[in-house]
This record gives structure tokens, sequence and C-alpha cells, in this order.
């Protein structure tokens, strides 16, 4: 017998939030954990844009036979134009090669499976904090973890004197992952102006900065997320991007994002590629088609494609506006703290400063459900819950 020995894994702090929530039978009961983005009468909809492509496919697909093992070419190629721009010198030269994936999750997890059983790499620097699934990933894979400073507590604001003073101390060949856009759990981004400083610092020291980037369009736009991971792509030879359309399509469930590489020639990156190919063979083969049909459908289609574009502006549109009434509304409730820094942060989170035990309390005695580390998924408030969220913030504090 072997799996009498084995001890039971503790819930996952975010999927295991979920879990505790559906079992609540609290008809007022809030879930702002997990990172789903909710509309304003509290659902998750298939976008129009997807409904329709799926429309189309149905009508015109005409095989459920294997896909190649990087997945589908027009995606692939809608992917690279997303991250670099369609008018991109890296895409011109050959220098980028993308693979679909399943999800920004199973991007990550080539990626780091890739660099270990092909490079001399052996760690990777994550900031702190960072989004939970992270340290898993990398550790499961067995990449050796190290962190580097990110947040100020005091200042809710980033330290960016600290984090590029932790990133000193990192070893040529390190890889050092970073946030595209919209920081997973803080919110805070960097500004051009430190991106192009860390571009510098991986540039002269080596490093090789692997990009999560799970969010584009929930900042500020498609191309204007862009800019750190275009700033950074223009200052070194190599780089790995593992992004996701789970949330910027709605398409969480199809598991669909995609892993790409970048290296300092067409020659380099093709020999890379076969490698990361390999990765994906001894894993799950090749990927399924559905999402990535989906997305490129869109991508390749004029009238979708400006669909989509406008439903995302509403998604985060909608989250923006959010963030004011809740800062509004935290205020009319009469909190004294000030939180006017959530307005201030980008996309699906607000790092709310919230302790162990003010979550805790808020949980079970108000059944609003928040992260453990004080992170709050604004994407899933609504005018109709906001007063149910901000009385019982006002109760713990
Ligand atoms: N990276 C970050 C920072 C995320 O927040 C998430 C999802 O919450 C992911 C990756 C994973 O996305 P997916 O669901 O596509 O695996």
């Amino acid at each position: 017998m072997i799996f009498s020995q084995i001890t039971a894994a503790p819930a996952d702090p975010i999927l295991g939030l979920t879990e505790a929530f559906k079992a609540d039978p609290r008809t007022d009961k809030v879930n702002l954990g997990v990172g789903i983005y909710k509309d304003e009468a509290g659902q998750t909809p298939v976008l129009k844009s997807v409904k329709l492509a799926e429309a189309k496919l149905l009508e015109e697909e005409k095989t459920k036979s294997y896909l190649g093992i990087e997945g589908v070419a027009l995606y692939n190629q809608a992917v690279q134009q997303l991250l670099f721009g369609k008018d991109s010198a890296i895409i011109a030269a050959g220098r980028a090669v993308t693979a679909q994936a399943p999800g920004g999750t199973g991007s990550l997890r080539v990626a780091a499976e890739f660099v270990l059983s092909n490079t001399d790499s052996k760690t990777i620097w994550i900031s702190n904090p960072t989004w939970a699934n992270h340290k898993n990933i990398f550790e499961t894979a067995g990449l050796e973890i190290k962190e580097y400073s990110y947040y100020q507590a005091e200042t809710h604001d980033l330290d960016f004197d600290a984090m590029m003073t932790d990133l000193q101390q990192a070893s040529e060949g390190d890889l050092v992952l970073l946030h595209g856009c919209c920081h997973n759990p803080t919110g805070i981004d960097l500004n051009i102006n430190q991106w192009q400083q860390v571009a510098k610092l991986c540039a002269e020291k080596g490093l090789v900065p692997l990009f999560d980037f799970a969010y584009q369009g929930f900042g500020t736009g498609i191309e204007e997320d862009a800019q750190g991971l275009r700033a950074v792509a223009a200052m070194v030879p190599e780089l790995l991007v593992a992004n996701s359309f789970s949330k910027n399509f709605g398409l969480y469930n199809e598991r669909i994002g995609a892993v790409t590489l970048v290296a300092k020639d067409s020659e380099c990156a093709a020999r890379a590629f076969s490698q990361v190919k390999r990765t994906i063979r001894a894993n799950y083969s090749n990927p399924p088609a559905h999402g990535a049909m989906i997305v490129s459908t869109i991508l390749n289609d004029g009238e979708l494609n400006a669909l989509w574009q406008q439903e995302l502006t509403e998604m985060r549109q909608r989250i923006a506006s959010m963030r004011t009434l809740f800062v509004e509304s935290l205020k009319a409730e009469g909190v004294d703290r000030d939180f006017s820094f959530i307005s201030r942060q980008n996309g699906m989170f607000s790092f709310s400063g919230l302790n162990k035990e003010q979550v805790a309390r808020l949980k079970d005695e108000f059944g609003v459900y928040i992260v453990g580390s004080g992170r709050i998924s604004v994407a899933g408030m609504t005018k109709t819950n906001m007063p149910v969220i901000c009385k019982a913030i006002a109760k713990v504090l």
C-alpha cells in the first residue's frame, strides 16, 4: 500500500476560499476572493464577441483532429502582435516563438520546466508579495525561489529602491518574474521610467525576465499595458512571456494562454523552441483547440476584434468605477482611515491593508470573503453588494 501514508494537502489559499464560500448558507454573502470579473448584476457572462466567434466555429469547424504541439498557428501569431505590437522589430526578425498553452498557469509551468531542463539557470526571483500560485508552480517545477521587495505597507506604494537593491543580488542567468501589468495582489505597477531601469539592470547583469501577463487590457488599455514588456524587450537579448486570456476574454474555463520565448536571433529562437515543444510533448502532448480558435477568430476579424475591445473597455471601466465607489462608500460609513490609494491601483485587485484578524472577522461575522493577505477582488464588487462590504469593513476596522 502506498496511499495510506499520504498527508492531506492544505486548502489552496484562493480556490479553497471559494469552496468555503459555496458551503456558506448565508444569502447576503459576498465572494471577493478569486479573480473573476463580475458584471453589474454579479454575473460572469460569456462575452458577446466570444459567443459570435463560437457560432462561427460551430458552423465552420471541420475536424477535431490533433493540433500540432505548439497549437494554432494564427493564434500564436496574434499573441505575438498583442504582446509586442503589430510593427514589432522582434517579430519581424523572427526572434519570438510562441506556443499555445493551457492558461497562464500552464504557460508558466512550461516556461519553468523548459528553463530547468535546458539551461544552467536554477533560480527565479519573485516579488514579495505575489500571486499565491507562483511559489507553488515554480517550486513544483524544481526552481529555487528568491524574493525581491515590492510593496511598502506604510505608503501603500511600490518600494522601487528596495526592489532594485534586491535584484542587484541576482546572478547571471537567474530568472526574474515580472507582472506585465495589474500586479497581483497589490495592483501597483512600475512606471515607464522604472521599467527602463529594470530592463537596464537585467541587460547589465544578464538576468532573464519572465513576464507573467495575465491582465492585458485591465490596466489602462491593451497597448498601454504592454509598455513595460516592450520597454524591457527592447533592451534585453532574451526573455520569456507567459500570457493568459482567462480574464481579458473571460475564457477562464477554456484554459487558454501562451508561452513566448524571445532569443538573440531567429536561429537561436528556433533551436530553443524545439525544446519548448519537447517540454509540452512530455506534459500534455498538444493543447486543446477551442479557446485558441475563439481568440484567433476574434483577433483576426475586424468587427469581432472591435467588439471585444469594446467589451474589454467596459470591464476595465466598471472596475475603475467600483474602486471610486468603494472609497466613497467607506467614507460614507464613517471610516476615517485613508483608503484613497485604492483608486490609484490597477486591475482586478486591491491590496486593502486589512490584517489577518480583520479578514477572518469579515468572513466569520459578515460573510464577506477576501484573501488572507487582505487582497480584495474589486472586479467582484457591484452597486448592490457594496453596502454589505463597506458596512462590514467599517465594523472590523
Ligand atoms: N498569473 C497571475 C498573476 C494571475 O493572477 C493568474 C490568475 O489568477 C494567472 C497567472 C493564471 O491565469 P490562468 O487562470 O489563465 O491560469
